[in-house]
């Protein structure tokens, strides 16, 4: 049986986000040629993003009714829902609560900036330094999922050791503490936690987050998790979704949610 026929990737870029290419077309025909039963696009919000990053403004507009006219014209093939990914800053509370508002099917809640920097750039850890610079985001990110409900999952919680500097001496267990805040208040919150096969495709080995807090998220009660490949060009699509699903249900995970509209439904791991 081919698992990835059930599963939908519910974190893809296209060129609405400004560190994307692929048409949305484009898109779609891979996640057709993998075999996947539905798409949802979730390109980038995030105001005021720092110079060094460019604009991560989106125009709403444009992107809403492309998106809904996609959807008519594939659905007899394949689902499209429109979701965004929404950067989370501890300061921008009202203005991220109103874009998050519009009618969306899918809001992620992401950690993109912190103190005032993308931790993807050579300049967020030159003050900081490694340890520093991730306690940082934990916390940033522990401060943002206490303070927002206006996100349905939170997106790739651990992706920030992936731009630690020439080896990391750090693991998660090194900030458990501030990690399981997070996972304790996504559960008391009925939010999802982000399962993002990014890391697979980038080299690093695992998914976001990895098979250590995954498992942790378990112990603590967590059952709800989004899927999705953070894919910016059409190859990465429903990357490594096989070998992820087959982990997850070892972890005892058998379903995931997808949302409609902001309401989620569970849907079979396979
Ligand atoms: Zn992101
Ligand atoms: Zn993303």
């Amino acid at each position: 049986m081919n698992i990835m026929k059930k599963l939908t990737d519910n974190h893809v870029h296209s060129r609405f986000s400004a560190d994307s290419e692929a048409a949305p077309e484009e898109i779609i025909a891979a996640a057709k040629a993998k075999g996947l039963g539905g798409i949802t696009f979730t390109d980038h919000c995030d105001p005021d993003f720092p110079k060094e990053g460019g604009s991560f403004d989106l125009d709403f507009e444009a992107y809403t009714k492309y998106m809904s006219e996609l959807r008519l014209l594939y659905r007899d093939d394949i689902d499209i829902r429109c979701g965004i990914e929404l950067g989370l800053r501890v300061d921008q509370k009202e203005l991220l609560e109103d874009i998050a508002a519009r009618p969306w099917d899918f809001v992620i809640g992401s950690i993109h900036v912190v103190d005032g920097y993308d931790p993807y750039y050579e300049r967020y850890w030159k003050d900081k330094g490694e340890r520093e610079g991730l306690r940082r985001y934990f916390e940033t990110a522990l401060e943002c999922v206490m303070k927002y409900d206006c996100f349905d999952s939170f997106g790739h919680l651990d992706y920030i050791f992936r731009y630690v500097r020439g080896g990391c001496l750090y693991t998660w267990e090194d900030y458990k503490e501030l990690i399981d805040g997070i996972l304790v208040t996504l559960i008391k919150k009925n939010k999802c936690l982000e399962v993002n096969t990014a890391g697979l495709a980038y080299g690093l080995g695992y998914a976001h987050p990895c098979p250590g807090i995954l498992k942790r998220y378990r112990e603590l009660g967590g059952t709800l998790i989004t899927l999705g490949s953070d894919a910016h060009k059409p190859a990465n699509v429903g990357f490594g979704f096989d070998e992820t699903a087959a982990l997850l249900r070892e972890l005892g995970f058998d379903s995931y949610m997808r949302f409609f509209g902001r309401l989620g439904q569970s849907q079979l791991l396979g």
